[in-house]
């Protein structure tokens, strides 16, 4: 079996719950408490991927180097500077705060003007506080399906674990 690493990053308005996904992908917890970040914190997780295009029957594990970037105004000239070499990105929204929403598709520019050959998943996060039928016209609200890069928008919960370890993985299959 051979291993690769890949940098990922997530990136985000201030608590929309970035440091939350990747505990709860990484660790498989959750916490009510604010899991204060300052500047950066690397975490990271290997999974194990089957090498189908190439027609090998061989599993590739990718060790996947996640960033937890701070997103406010104040870390924005150094946020960029913690993208580089970064192939991929979780884009980071609160369904319970609309301007956070509405913060996106700046943050994804922000993102692919470092790095313009990577890819970009969206998670609407806290999806376990708004009930089940409004979920999917959110998503759909925030699907940038015209800019090839952007994979797909998912909600998910960092509560419950709803479509968490769906975001790396999809991300993780784009980089290999
Ligand atoms: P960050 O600033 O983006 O890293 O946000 P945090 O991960 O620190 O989360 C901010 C707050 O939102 C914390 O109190 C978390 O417990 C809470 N939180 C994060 N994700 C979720 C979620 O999916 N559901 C709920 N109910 N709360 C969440
Ligand atoms: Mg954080």
């Amino acid at each position: 079996m051979s291993t690769i690493s890949k940098k990922i990053c997530l990136f985000g308005d201030f608590g929309v719950g970035k440091t939350s996904l990747i505990r709860q992908f990484v660790e498989c917890q959750f916490s009510d408490e604010y899991l204060s970040t300052v500047g950066v914190k690397i975490s990271q997780k290997s999974i194990n991927l089957t090498q189908q295009k190439l027609g090998i029957d061989d599993s590739l594990k990718l060790q996947l180097i996640i960033w937890d970037i701070e997103g406010s105004n104040k870390f924005k000239a150094v946020a960029q500077n913690y993208f580089q070499g970064s192939k991929g990105a979780v884009i980071v929204g609160d369904v319970t705060q609309p301007e956070t929403l509405n913060h996106l598709q700046e943050h994804m520019q922000t993102f692919l003007t470092v790095n313009p050959q990577s890819y970009i998943v969206v998670a609407l996060n806290k999806s376990d506080l708004v009930a089940k039928e409004y979920l999917e016209n959110i998503r759909q609200t925030y699907q940038f399906s015209d800019q090839k890069q952007i994979l797909n928008t998912y909600v998910t919960s960092a509560k419950t674990g709803n479509n968490v370890d769906e975001i790396f993985q999809i991300l993780a299959n784009h980089l290999v």
